[in-house]
């Protein structure tokens, strides 16, 4: 099928790659022009575990990426994947929504075949036929042969390529059959459940999803601050908590919070969403709570050893939102980097990654090329990411002026470490 993407980002270039891999012919459309060039001389413009096979495979061939969107009159289906960030008041900003809506629809306005407007973006209830389909209507000057989707995508980053390949879940929306059907057959290639909701069900799935996740580690945050008071291993207790069928070991890992592009802004928005509805999110409000506090409990234990901060030289190791990513976006090293320069610590920092990423965000921060550079000398080291490398270090440490190590993540292997809530 001739697919276009309406934004190269995370989304948008994972789900045009992985579809030019099940046969499709697929033009990415986006309006940085960096991201259109990379993408056509197959240099992914993030990292991602496999991407960059998949566009040495298909870009020139059936991956395309431009900024012009005409090759919207020759798809048969285009995927709205532009991001959908958080505004200040904690509600979804849908201004790239609306524009590449406008941008589609006027494409569409000359045109007599079928075609089908998915949203693959996380937008909040009632967006796709409330936002979506009426500056679509407009701009095309009311073209009838256009159907609406939504197709939430779960991917994560970091391991996007294998999730969106093997999903334990696609889920379409559709306001007819006939616009479900089409985006359906997109997906013929893959083993998996494919469940079709009306439009706003599927909206409010994605969100419900990243909230219960969301939920699930504020709450095993919450357990694990208990059991550091009793001085008994929240791993353990969790463990055994994981075992009942009912809840699923996956996602109880105890440590600074949750971070990343999506759980953070997507909770928030549906906080505001159901504000605006009358309801009162109270469990929602909490899990963000216990997630803004959750960080700010490792510089407390650092304190507790250190006294005042001021002129210590302190190692951050880890500073992407969680491994293999160079995404720090809502990071949770940002607020504990924010209150050590807060304190007056000397900020040392390490990630294989995402080290210029945050050099951005904190000019004054010191990047070091390596765990052992950054450790030099230091007073105190805290471990924000679960990078598997930090697994492997030890005597790396004996060159600090003391071995006083905190992790966030449950991911050294030194007996002298001591855990967040563990
Ligand atoms: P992103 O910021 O990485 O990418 C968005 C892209 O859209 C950018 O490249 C931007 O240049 C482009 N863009 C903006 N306006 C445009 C326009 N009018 N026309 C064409 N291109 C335009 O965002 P992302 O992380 O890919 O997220 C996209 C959406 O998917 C968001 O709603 C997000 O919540 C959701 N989502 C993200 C993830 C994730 O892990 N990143 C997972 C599931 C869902």
């Amino acid at each position: 099928m001739k697919i276009s993407i309406v934004g190269g980002g995370y989304v948008g270039l994972i789900t045009g790659a992985c579809l030019a891999e099940m046969g499709h012919e697929v033009k990415i459309i986006d309006v940085d022009e960096k991201k259109v060039n990379a993408i056509n001389s197959a240099k992914p413009p993030i990292y991602e575990k496999g991407l960059e096979d998949l566009l040495i495979r298909h870009s020139g061939k059936n991956l395309t990426a431009g900024s012009d969107f005409s090759s919207v009159r020759d798809s048969e289906l285009s995927i709205i994947c532009v991001g959908t960030p958080q505004n200040k008041d904690g509600s979804a900003d849908l201004g790239y929504i609306i524009s590449a809506a406008e941008s589609v629809g006027k494409e569409l306005k000359i045109f007599d075949g079928y075609h089908v407007v998915a949203v693959k973006s996380t937008v909040p209830p009632g967006t796709t036929t409330g936002i979506v389909l009426p500056t679509i209507m407009k701009a095309s000057e009311n073209n009838s042969c256009i159907g609406f989707a939504m197709n939430p995508e779960f991917l994560r980053e970091g391991i996007a390529v294998g999730d969106f390949m093997n999903p334990d879940r696609i889920v379409i929306g559709s306001v007819d059959k006939r616009a479900g059907d089409l985006v359906e057959s997109v997906y013929s290639g893959f083993n998996t459940k494919i469940l079709r909701t009306g439009i706003v069900s599927a909206e409010m799935i994605k969100y419900a999803s990243n909230s219960f996740l969301a939920t699930k580690i504020s709450f095993s945050n919450e357990i694990g601050n208990i059991c550091k008071t009793l001085g008994i291993d929240v791993y353990e207790v969790m463990g055994g908590v994981g075992l009942d069928h009912r809840i699923s070991p996956y996602f109880l890992n105890a440590g600074c919070g949750f971070g990343g592009s999506c759980f953070p802004k997507d909770v928030s928005a549906l906080i505001h969403f159901a504000r605006l509805k009358g309801t009162d999110p109270v469990l929602l409000e909490s899990v963000l709570k216990v997630n803004q506090m959750q960080p700010l409990v490792i510089v407390d234990i650092l304190k507790k050893h250190l006294g005042s901060l001021e002129g210590k030289r302190i190692t951050v190791l880890g500073l992407a939102f969680k491994g293999d990513t160079d995404d720090v976006r809502d990071s949770r090293a940002i607020p504990v980097i924010e209150a050590l320069i807060a304190d007056k610590a000397e900020v040392h920092v390490y990630d294989p990654m995402a080290n210029k990423n945050m050099k951005e965000l904190f000019p004054v921060i010191i990047c070091h090329e390596s765990a052992e550079d950054a450790l030099k000398d230091s007073d105190g080291c805290l471990v924000m990411t679960e990078w598997p490398e930090f697994s492997r270090l030890n005597k790396e440490f004996d060159t600090m002026k003391n071995r006083l190590i905190i992790e966030g993540r449950r991911i050294l292997n030194v007996p002298d470490a001591e855990g967040i809530c563990w």
